[in-house]
């Protein structure tokens, strides 16, 4: 099986890549692989920050890699998050603070406070062009959270389904998620390009 690293550290992530695509690919983590970088996400789209964590895993590596950036995307706010999703509240990953502030900012906003998961993949190849795709997951920010699994804004996301991301399984995240659909695009252009 070809082999693909996952450019993330995101225990989470890493879950969600490897049961989308472990049965195509040899996924294999940056720690497997030996890497160990803070890689430096400075794009202003979630598309440029994916194309620069996996062709800095491939420049390293030599090897097929894969990476995302995603966050989340709030009408009322113009879009914040965005790419500032995992440091909203100024500190990295720190997400029940993230979750206060955004509840803070929206507390004059009146339901449905639409919203949306935003995911760019990035697939990068030695020598081929990068395949870079997005997956949207529609929804809404409660006002109080709900549900204790997933990760993030999770217990605020209201999805398709009426529960929050927090509320369902892995599985049903999986099957659903703004990376499912990421991944989804880009197995499917990686399919057309093998027709043609
Ligand atoms: P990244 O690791 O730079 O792509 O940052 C992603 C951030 O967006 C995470 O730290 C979360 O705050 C948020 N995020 C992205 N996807 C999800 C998800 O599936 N659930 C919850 N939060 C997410």
């Amino acid at each position: 099986m070809e082999k693909l690293i996952v450019a993330s550290n995101n225990k989470n992530k890493l879950k969600e890549f490897e049961a989308i695509l472990g049965g195509r690919y040899e996924i294999v983590s940056m720690h497997k692989a030996g890497i160990d970088a803070d890689i430096e996400e400075n794009g202003t789209t979630f598309e440029e920050n994916a194309l620069i964590k996996a062709r800095y895993v491939m420049d390293v590596s030599g090897c097929a890699a894969i990476a995302d950036d995603s966050g989340l995307e709030v009408d009322a706010l113009q879009g914040a998050p965005g790419v500032y999703s995992a440091r909203y509240c100024g500190r990295h990953g720190d997400d029940e603070a993230n979750n206060d502030l955004l509840l803070e900012n929206l507390k004059d906003v009146p339901a449905p406070r639409t919203g949306r998961y935003v995911a760019a993949i990035a697939l990068v190849r030695p020598g081929k062009e990068p395949i870079v795709r997005r997956g949207v997951c529609e929804g809404e920010i409660l006002f109080e959270r709900q549900g204790t699994g997933g990760f993030g804004y999770d217990p605020l996301f209201l999805c398709e389904t009426g529960e929050t991301f927090a509320q369902i399984s892995m599985e049903k995240k999986n099957a659903i998620s703004h990376r499912k659909r990421g991944i989804a695009a880009v197995l499917a252009a990686l399919d057309a390009e093998a027709r043609a």
